[in-house]
This record gives C-alpha cells, structure tokens and sequence, in this order.
C-alpha cells in the first residue's frame, strides 16, 4: 500500500462552513483528506513539511478556453463580435490537433503553475479529443466539452450540422465523462445563443439533464450581442434558455454582465450559475457585472480567467483581485470585501460545479486538492485577515506546489506532468498555422 502524506506546519485556510484557519497538519490518504488537526502524529507516513506555506483548497475556475492560449497577445482591442468575427473563430477554425495540443498543455502549464486545481474548460468545435487527452495527462480535475455552433454567420471551419454537433457531444461524453477515476467530467457546451439554432439548444438542455451534467455556455456579455438575440428571439438571454426549458440549476452562464430584473429573478429561482470573469469583461469592453448584488440576492456565482486572448493570463489571483477592485468605484469600499471573492475561487466554484462535497474546502473525506502558497514574501506580509493577503497582495509567482487528487502535479514551480520545453519549441510554428 502507498504510504499517507502527512502535510505538517502549513497555515491552512480550509474554506470549511466555519472558514476556520489555523496552523496544523493535513494527512492525505490516496486521493483523500483523511484527518486534519493541530497536530498529527508523524507515525510512518510520508512527511512533507509546509512551515512557511498558506495551503489553500485548489482553485477554481469555471470559466476557460484551453483552445485559445496559442492566441494570447494577438487580438487585443476589439470589442466582442469583432474579436470573434476577426480573430478568434478564424484562428479556432485554423487548429490542427498538434496546435490544439500544444494550446491546451501552453493554458494547463500556467493554471496549475498558478494554483488553478479544477476548470470548466470550453473547447472548439473540432479534435476536442485532444484536448481531453491533455486533462487527463495533465492532472487537473475538469469539466470539459465541444463548442456546439450550427447557426447564423459562423466560418465554414466551425459551423457544423445540428444532428452532427449533438452526435459528436455525445460521443465524446459517452467516451470522457468520468474518466480517469472521477476526474474528468463532460460539461455541454453551445456557444452562445446566437450561434445556435433552437433545435440544438433544447437538445442540449434535454442531454445535459438525462447525463446529470453542465450545459456550459455565455449570455448577456454585451450589449451587441444581447441586441442579436431579442431580434431573433423576441426576449433577452436569460428568458430564451427559460422558454427554450433548460434554464436549471446545471446551466452555467459565463458574463451575465446585462440582465434586467426578470433575469435576475430567474437566475435566483432556478439556481441557474453566474461565471464571473473580470479581466475579460474589461478587455472586451463588455461591462462591470453587478456581482455584489448578485451575491445580495443569493444568485450563485464563481469566477474565471476566459481565454488567454480577452484577459491575456489565466492567472485567478488577478482576477480574485479584479473582482473585488472593479466593484469599489461605484458600489464603495466594502463592496466585495476580499472573503467574498476568496469564496468564488474555491467553495463557490466547487458549488457552480455540484463538486461541493468533493472539492472547494479542506476538510476530511474530501479530495486533496490542495494548493501551497508561500507565507512570506516582501509584497506579501505582514498579514492580520489571510483572505486580504490572499486576494490583494498574493500574486501567481508565490504557488510553490500543487496536490491534486492525492498527487503531486507542481513541485517547487515545476509542473511535473507536463513538458515546458517542447511548448517553447513549438509554439512559434503552431502559432503560424493557425493565424496565417
Ligand atoms: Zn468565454
């Protein structure tokens, strides 16, 4: 039998119902928190010794596109449908498997370098096997799936027939979902609703329940777009997916930036997710989403990075400190106090991805996912509220190593599952393939 991991003398910030922190030890047993306390005999465990770590629960983030980090730096200033229209989806349209490979490895390299533990990936439309291929290598936890997009004025290298789309999602699910001991999940994923057609979203809806999983898709991320929809559809976003039926507890929404009251109600009486992404709602442009009112209603919200081209890092401690800063001009100071947007990282993420009882918060039967940030550093201390540190002064560079799972996946900076080198090898000709 594989010996435990005794974790010693880490300032733990569990995220657990108390949001107790203390300094103590963490005994892992395979892929699970078995104990956590004070202190922990070392009997003949594996001893790893944390003083002078903060370890955190994982990170989270549930909003990604690993298919668009081979794009970062190369569509800047462009408001959303011209970004898309312009950049993105002919580059999206553009990628090989070897480009979408090279993609993903380049976006899992810095979100477990960075403390990201678990994402809700959104792929492209094509060669998404790929991109599962990496998840698993790479040891990350995530919800992933295909682009679905059969609809309007889309590159013929993206749009696909609605039957096609729907056959390929579900053979993609019927192959990943649950894979690699529980730790890939598919999540269905329309792009947005001007890119479907009904037929694919009511569809959709439909497999998203019979499979117990996400239906991952964006809403309301600007005003262009949200204008696109009430002329073809007569009602705004949110009303389309609850006319259309699947507006449930399972739909996770990346923006919701323009809602009026009748959405936000819906979003409250259905449990419907909010995904909040900070960096690219001001890149694009788009807006500053009402998040503090959001979380006033009870409206479930969590938060990520986006794509590597609208952000340009998927580094979730500038977003944690996004979210909070971004809201204080309009709403004062105490708006989105550094706890709140703690809590979007990890518990919250957790929740939106009905991994509550998995993930999300240190505490025993639980997964190890854990994430080890160093205590001290000049931009860092001194410290009174762990949570200000956390989410204002703590930056990416300061993620020593990584558990997840139970495993070791970043060791001193080092992510161990995936090879550094041949991304900067290759990356300059994959770039040119997909962008030239
Ligand atoms: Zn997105």
């Amino acid at each position: 039998m594989p010996k435990k991991i005794l974790i010693k003398n880490a300032l733990i910030v569990t995220m657990n119902p108390a949001l107790d922190s203390f300094k103590g030890d963490i005994l892992v047993s395979a892929n699970r928190i078995e104990q956590i306390a004070e202190h922990i005999p070392a009997n003949d465990n594996l001893v790893f010794n944390a003083e002078g770590y903060i370890v955190t629960p994982g990170l989270i983030q549930t909003h990604i596109h690993l298919c668009q980090t081979l794009f970062r730096n190369l569509a800047d200033d462009l408001l959303l449908l011209d970004w898309l229209k312009e950049k993105i989806w002919p580059f999206e349209a553009a990628h090989q498997p070897d480009t979408l490979r090279l993609s993903a490895q380049l976006g899992l390299s810095e979100l477990l370098k960075s403390g990201t533990t678990t994402i809700l990936d959104m792929g492209t439309v094509h060669h998404q096997d790929v991109i599962f291929e990496e998840l698993t290598k790479s040891g990350i936890r995530a919800f992933a799936g295909k682009t679905m997009m059969d609809y309007g004025k889309i590159p013929a290298g993206l749009n696909e027939k609605t039957h096609h789309s729907i056959d390929e999602s579900v053979r993609l699910l019927k192959k990943w979902d649950n894979s690699a001991n529980g730790r890939i999940r598919y999540a269905f994923a329309p792009r947005f609703a001007i890119s479907c057609s009904d037929e694919l979203l009511i569809e959709t809806g439909r497999l998203a329940k019979e499979h117990n999983t996400l239906f991952h898709t964006h809403a309301s991320e600007n005003p262009g777009e949200l204008e696109l929809v009430k002329k073809r559809f007569g009602l705004r976003n949110i009303e389309v997916f609850d006319k259309l039926g699947f507006a449930k507890e399972n739909l996770c929404l990346a923006h919701c930036i323009w809602l009026d009251e009748n959405e936000k109600q819906l979003l409250k009486a259905q449990e419907i997710k909010v995904l909040h992404c900070p960096s690219s709602n001001l890149k694009l442009g788009s807006g500053i989403a009402a998040i503090p009112e959001y979380l006033k209603r009870g409206i479930h919200v969590s938060i990520g990075a986006d794509g590597a081209p609208c952000n340009n890092n998927l580094d979730i401690f500038t977003e944690m400190r996004l979210a909070a800063l971004i809201q204080k001009p309009a709403n004062g100071p105490k708006a989105m106090p550094a706890l709140d947007v703690f809590k979007l990282a990890t518990i919250n993420g957790a929740e939106t991805l009905g991994l509550k009882d998995e993930v999300g918060s240190i505490e025993k039967g639980k997964k190890a996912d854990l994430t080890f940030i160093k205590l001290n550093q000049v931009h860092s201390i001194p410290f009174d509220n762990v949570y200000s540190k956390l989410v204002y002064s703590t930056k990416a560079d300061d993620v020593e190593h990584v558990m997840i799972d139970g495993q070791w996946i970043v060791r001193d900076k080092k992510v161990l599952t995936i090879d550094e080198k041949q991304i900067f090898a290759n990356i300059e000709h994959a770039v040119k393939i997909c962008t030239t």
